[in-house]
């Protein structure tokens, strides 16, 4: 085989496998699904150019009695943390002091989400992440420990899916300060957990799994008392056809067999307790085995589901702080006449950092705040949330370090040793950047949503396009999909001219008017890429991303104006600041909304797909020479 076919056909069997993979991933979310929700999802709707305010407005702000549940609890934690626990040197010794650890658990640290008939906390989600806001915005390290331990760790998939023999013996443990973690991810298995290699057998006698294989980047692996793992479990013939199953398991780290191969060091987060580790002939007793066989997919993704409303409230805690830096330092230093904040350069940033930390805190408290009402189905918005935060967090960080200048880039304890503020940019920087990777990345956020985005249209004409139907019942389908389309799009165009009336938003009303508006363009636009490019639709992935990026950018707005104006009537001292903040987020993402609107159309992805093919095709290697290249030879 020549280079070029050996490339074309690698092509080839990528997109195929992409497709098929994407397919089974897809089938497993489906799995997962909340079945029982009272309301229709906010976002899910806008997708079909449905925008139904009255979901989100007004805001649903927590509750008295469930804030006062926590102040007490935050008040001590607060204090705690201020006074004895040093971020840098947590970030420069790569250890969290264990004294830190005992007492954290002391307080219950570790049991926040645990339900108080469990000897837990029993916080709500909002309270849950309250404290998170005020640990990450602290330290990153210790926000991860107690993060990864309670949102996708042992707590969070025991509390959804547990027997009450499980919850009844695990959960009380968390309140004496065990610590557990979430082993999912394989050294050739990130992303498309559904190819895992770890493999656990039932014994002949059926009272145990025999668990084998590896699990990589396990946050908290190397001092979790116990985990929940997933690996490959017997294969099961279901219509006809073997299915691969894979199962969720609690694992006492105490077990013989269990090897942490390596303590994983990152660029941040330096103090992670994350681990590889390998698994020999592990005995796991079946009554370990969570929810059901086959069910271990659903469980991670449906953790994860919940899970991500973390990263959204410990990125806003981290943004909170950069605008506290960028506000005092843009003020302070004063360079060409004026302070650096008062540049025009300087306000942009300035204007940028706080309208986004304010839609950022929004999609946190509205995210959590469903949680809690309970009975909805927020995927969609969870997704979404994870995707803006952490997408958004980075943009500010790298503006708060620009307007920093040198000192962005300086260590915290260096700046200190000369007597300067010890803002750590940096350390937050590096902290912050392995949230577009985890807990789905970007791409595979855009992915998830894009599939959610089309789901309407394709459990319409699934059967059709499956060619599943044949003869008259395929006649009637076509005659069906007619009608339905014959109305539905020409509604779409219709009543995006009719502007709505929202006097309820004040001077945000415009941008109720401009959602109502973009959501009718928005389903329009999805419709026409799918009858244009029909199956190919899931591989132009560039296109698929544009059309998920604007119906987050209008989620994030409508939750960011509902916020602003609850905010606004809460408290009367803050004035009209709220409505001013969101009002520019608005302006910004509107530009960025007609900026991905035009680039449906008018793009150069095409160009982009061959030129990357060329570089893989090696005849671009000339470019990589002139280096010292310090990696293996292919
Ligand atoms: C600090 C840290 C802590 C972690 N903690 C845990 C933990 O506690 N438990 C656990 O199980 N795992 C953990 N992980 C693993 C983490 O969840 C994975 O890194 C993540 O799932 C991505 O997998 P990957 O790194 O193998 O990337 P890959 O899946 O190899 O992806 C590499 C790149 O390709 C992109 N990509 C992948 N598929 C597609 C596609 N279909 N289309 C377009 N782009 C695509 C990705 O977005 C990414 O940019 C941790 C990782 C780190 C770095």
């Amino acid at each position: 085989m020549t280079q070029e076919t050996k490339a074309k056909a690698t092509a080839q069997y990528t997109a195929e496998e992409a497709s098929k993979k994407l397919q089974q991933s897809m089938d497993v979310a489906e799995d997962a699904r909340e079945k029982e929700y009272r309301h229709p999802t906010f976002a899910g709707l806008l997708f079909m150019g449905e925008f139904k305010p009255e979901l989100l407005f007004p805001f649903p702000f927590q509750p008295e009695e469930d804030r006062k549940e926590a102040d007490a609890f935050l008040e001590k934690l607060e204090a705690y943390l201020r006074a004895n626990v040093d971020a840098e040197e947590i970030d420069r010794t790569h250890e969290i002091p264990k004294e830190v650890i005992e007492e954290m658990a002391r307080m219950g640290v570790f049991a926040m989400k645990v339900p108080k008939e469990y000897d837990g906390l029993g916080f709500s989600q909002t309270n849950y992440c309250r404290a998170v806001v005020k640990v990450a915005s602290h330290c990153g390290n210790v926000g991860v420990l107690v993060t990864a331990h309670q949102s996708i760790g042992v707590p969070q998939p025991l509390k959804l899916y547990g027997t009450e023999e499980q919850k009844a013996k695990y959960l009380p443990k968390f309140r004496q300060g065990q610590i557990s973690a979430f082993a999912l991810t394989e050294p050739d298995v990130g992303s498309d957990p559904a190819e895992m290699a770890a493999e656990a057998r039932l014994s002949d006698d059926g009272t145990h799994y025999i668990l084998n294989g590896e699990k990589l980047w396990c946050t908290n692996g190397t001092i979790a008392d116990v985990i929940v793992v997933m690996a490959k479990t017997a294969p099961k013939v279901i219509k006809g056809k073997e299915r691969k199953q894979i199962s969720a398991f609690i694992l006492e780290m105490d077990s013989p067999g269990i090897e942490i191969v390596q303590r994983c060091e990152f660029m941040g987060l330096r103090a992670l307790y994350n681990g590889y580790i390998r698994f020999t002939d592990v005995k796991i007793p079946a009554e370990n085995l969570i929810w059901d066989e086959g069910r271990g997919l659903a469980i991670a993704l449906g953790t994860i589901n919940v899970g991500r409303i973390t990263l959204p409230a410990g990125c806003t805690g981290a943004a909170k702080q950069c605008l506290s830096i960028a506000r005092r330092w843009g003020l302070e230093r004063v360079q060409w006449g004026q302070p650096i904040g008062l540049h025009e350069e300087g306000r942009n940033k300035i204007a940028y950092i706080a309208s986004t930390t304010l839609a950022m805190e929004a999609v946190t408290w509205l995210t959590c705040g469903w949680v809690d009402q309970g009975g909805v189905d927020i995927r969609i918005e969870t997704a979404m949330a994870k995707l803006f935060c952490t997408e958004a967090l980075w943009k500010i960080v790298d503006m708060t370090m620009q307007l920093r200048g040198g000192r962005g880039y300086e260590k915290g304890r260096s700046l200190a040793e000369r007597g300067e503020p010890p803002y750590a940019v940096e350390r937050i920087m590096r902290d912050c950047r392995v949230n577009l990777i985890l807990e789905g990345s970007t791409e595979i956020m855009h992915l998830f949503l894009a599939r959610e985005a089309m789901d309407p249209h394709f459990r319409r004409a699934m059967d059709l396009v499956k060619g599943k139907l044949a003869g008259s019942e395929k006649t009637s389908k076509i005659l069906e999909l007619l009608k339905f389309y014959s109305w539905w799009l020409p509604s779409q165009h219709v009543k995006g001219w009719i502007p709505g009336s929202y006097p309820e938003m004040g001077s945000l009303e415009k941008h109720f008017k401009f959602i109502k508006k973009a959501s009718h363009k928005l389903a329009r636009s999805i419709f026409y890429a799918m009858a244009k490019h029909k199956q190919g639709l899931e591989r132009r992935q560039m296109l698929l991303a544009r059309l998920v990026e604007v119906g987050t950018e209008l989620f994030v707005m409508s939750a960011t104006c509902s916020y602003a104006i609850g905010l606004k009537d809460q408290d009367a001292e803050k004035g009209d600041s709220p409505i001013a903040l969101a009002d520019y987020f608005c302006t910004l993402a509107r530009r960025r909304i007609a900026d991905h609107f035009d680039a449906v159309s008018d793009n150069d992805d095409r160009q982009a797909n061959k030129l990357a093919r060329r570089v893989f095709d090696s005849d671009m290697r000339w470019l990589e020479e002139g280096v010292i290249w310090t990696g293996p030879e292919d």
